[in-house]
């Protein structure tokens, strides 16, 4: 085999996980393959409209799949560089600590992972400073223990009209921000 065949590494997909793993394989002078099935998405208006993006679902492929009844299922997922993580919302939760183990849900049993969440909890936080994750630990008292503070503050909240707030407080629906700035 040629050296220009040979790779160390093969990435199948440019997403959070494999955009992830070249980065940090990137430096080690290893001889990286990055596959990618699907084209750079197209600059253009309709990239900033959330009713076109999301709503109409614009970028999504028009594959068809299959559920367990053989009935049609439109996946909501596309084939682009940067996969379904060019179009997420950004907001980058860690799982919670009981995720890893058996967890009973409404339509069934989620087996527990072969790793638990202390195993992985370094990692959060190197792809926290990666991906620079704002916020302040200790606000949400659902959170899972963390080794080290997040690196970049919390954000401040969007303004919130007067005309809201007060319709907030009337239906009492609204969940207070976990911390004001
Ligand atoms: C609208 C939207 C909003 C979201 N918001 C959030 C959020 O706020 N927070 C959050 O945590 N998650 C969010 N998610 C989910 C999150 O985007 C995904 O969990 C994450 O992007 C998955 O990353 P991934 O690397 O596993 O896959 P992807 O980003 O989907 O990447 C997979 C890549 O593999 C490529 N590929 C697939 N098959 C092949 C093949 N055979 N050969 C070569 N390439 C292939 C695809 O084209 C794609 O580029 C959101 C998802 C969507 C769609």
């Amino acid at each position: 085999m040629s050296d220009l065949n040979h790779y160390d590494v093969i990435i199948i997909g440019t997403g959070a996980g494999g955009g992830t793993l070249a980065y940090h394989l990137a430096p080690s002078g290893k001889r990286l393959l990055i596959l990618e099935r699907g084209d750079y998405v197209p600059r253009e208006k309709a990239n900033w409209d959330p009713q076109v993006v999301n709503v109409d679902g614009h970028y999504n492929t028009r594959e068809k799949w299959l559920d367990k009844k053989g009935k049609d299922l439109h996946p909501h997922t596309n084939y682009y560089v940067g996969g379904n993580t060019k179009f997420y919302g950004a907001a980058l939760f860690r799982l919670r600590k009981e995720d890893f183990g058996e967890l009973r849900h409404h339509g069934g049993v989620s087996p527990a992972w072969p790793i638990s969440y202390d195993e992985l909890e370094p990692y959060y936080t190197q792809a926290e400073y990666l991906y620079q994750v704002h916020g302040k630990r200790g606000e949400d008292p659902t959170e899972p223990p963390a080794s080290a503070p997040y690196r970049y503050p919390a954000v401040s909240h969007e303004s919130f009209s007067c005309a809201s707030r007060s319709h907030a407080r009337r239906e009492k629906s609204a969940e207070e921000p976990l911390h004001s700035l």
